[in-house]
């Protein structure tokens, strides 16, 4: 029986307990048994029950493991982060609502990197995350807890968020599915921030259809998120099998950087889409390259602002001192970790009179540059297509003192976060026996269109997951 409870896909489960073939509470336990046996490092906390999760749902009651940075009411949700060490909120992310509602009990919180800041989840205050196909290597950030928790079989589907690629980098270098949604598309409300005209919360899971089918139910307007819109299509189960007609741009591949094995993969994937009807052409993206430099302006500005809040007075830890400033000083410097402070001040001096705008304000220029080449890309094909990350996981270690190497890791997903347009990353291969993943993007709001691409390419594809235990 739990043999069969580990190979079902979410989306399966889901059917089976609505037609009252498996007991929602007996599918909880066996997962809760599974993530209280992770050995990845992939939880910070997991449930003891269920809540009153309708199993009638659409989401059946299948338990879902949710990035810790999400408020869930007197669950410690701290963002990865000592400063908010203990930190209970008093109310729950509308995103975690929603799954709730919709039948999904929450199963734990995930580890990730400090307020998402990083691509190795190396950056938690509470310790790294391994990789489930090789525990020398990193799960990839910053939501690596809910990607290498998905790999290993110790939650059936989780949420993450994206601010510049950390549901799709992580889910290529585990293995498996990640969407980042149009920017707006799922609310940010009770998300804790970092950047926030980029911060999207998205799904993990083993296959393409549960992906869709737990962003189908997370997308919509939220009166608590003023920038949250409601989907104008909806998001729709994937069906396709084939991609007669589909025009798909092909960027990248011929980028300094990007690892042969990797390329070779992605290469493959292609010749794949054109076997089921699909054409294929390069496109330019002239100043998608620029994409680090401007994310690194524009993310850490809006984190300093963001991370303004934590002060000693009004969250989590206070370092004591005689004077109200030392005592400011003092709480910041103690819990914050070092990629958190290095991120504080480049923000604020990218922000400071007499620099904001040789750099906030350049930084938004090369933005608006990029959102203009992928509208006149989106002219002449339908989809554009892309390597996710420019490597395989890398070792634990081999990055941690170069945060430009780091950096590097999201190329190929920071100018879609720029963008604001929807992403889904599939696995296409490996290389060097580590996963390969493929990203197709879309113009805002197509989720339905690339869903039922990747799935067409999944099936084509026919990637197997790591082996579980
Ligand atoms: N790795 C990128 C960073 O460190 C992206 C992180 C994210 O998307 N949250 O900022």
């Amino acid at each position: 029986m739990s043999r069969e409870l580990l190979e079902l896909s979410a989306a399966e489960a889901a059917r089976r307990v609505r037609a009252g073939d498996l007991s929602a509470s007996e599918l909880f336990e066996f997962w809760r048994g599974r993530a209280e046996g992770d050995e990845t490092g992939s939880y910070l906390w997991v449930a003891d029950a269920p809540g009153d999760e309708p199993e009638s749902g659409p989401l059946g009651g299948v338990p879902v493991a949710v990035k810790d940075l999400f408020c869930v009411e007197g669950v410690p949700s701290a963002a990865g982060s000592r400063i908010l060490e203990g930190y209970r909120p008093p109310y729950t992310a509308t995103a975690v609502s929603r799954l709730r509602e919709a039948g999904a009990p929450v199963l734990g919180k995930t580890n990730q990197d400090e307020f998402a800041m990083g691509s190795s989840t190396e950056n938690s205050g509470f310790g790294p995350v391994r990789n489930p196909w090789d525990p020398e290597r990193v799960p990839g950030g910053s939501s690596g807890g809910s990607a290498a928790a998905v790999a290993a079989g110790t939650a059936p589907w989780s949420i993450g968020t994206d601010t510049g690629g950390s549901i799709r980098q992580p889910a290529s270098l585990c293995g498996i599915v990640g969407l980042k949604p149009t920017y707006g598309a799922v609310s940010r409300n009770g998300m804790i921030a970092f950047a926030s005209s980029l911060d999207q919360c998205g799904p993990f899971g083993r296959t393409v259809e549960d992906v869709a089918l737990l962003a189908s139910v997370l997308v919509g307007r939220d009166p608590c998120d003023s920038t949250s819109l409601d989907h104008p299509e909806g998001i729709a189960l994937p069906s396709a099998e084939r991609l007669d007609g589909v025009r798909l741009g092909v960027w990248g591949l011929g980028e300094e950087g990007l690892e042969p094995g990797v390329a070779e993969q992605v290469r493959r994937a292609l010749g794949l889409a054109e076997e089921l009807g699909a054409s294929t052409e390069e496109i330019a993206l002239p100043h998608a390259g620029h994409a680090i430099s401007a994310y690194y302006v524009i993310a850490p500005a809006e984190a300093s602002a963001n991370l303004a809040r934590y002060d000693g007075v009004r969250y989590g830890k206070r370092t004591e001192a005689d004077e109200l400033l030392d005592m400011y000083e003092l709480t910041r410097h103690d819990h914050f970790g070092e990629e958190v402070r290095r991120r504080i001040m480049i923000g604020t001096y990218a922000l400071s009179s007499g620099y904001y705008e040789a750099y906030y304000g350049t930084a938004q220029k090369v933005r608006t540059r990029i959102v203009e080449d992928f509208r006149a890309a989106f002219e002449n094909v339908d989809l554009v297509v892309t390597p996710t990350s420019p490597t395989v996981a890398f070792k634990l270690g081999e990055r941690t003192s170069d945060p430009l190497a780091m950096y590097l890791s999201d190329y190929y997903t920071t100018p879609m976060s720029l963008a604001g347009i929807p992403a889904v990353s599939i696995p296409c291969g490996l290389s060097e026996g580590l996963p390969v993943g493929l990203q197709v993007v879309g113009p805002a709001f197509a989720e339905s269109r690339i869903l039922d691409a990747a799935h067409a390419l999944e099936r084509a594809i026919g990637f197997e997951g790591v082996p579980r235990t």
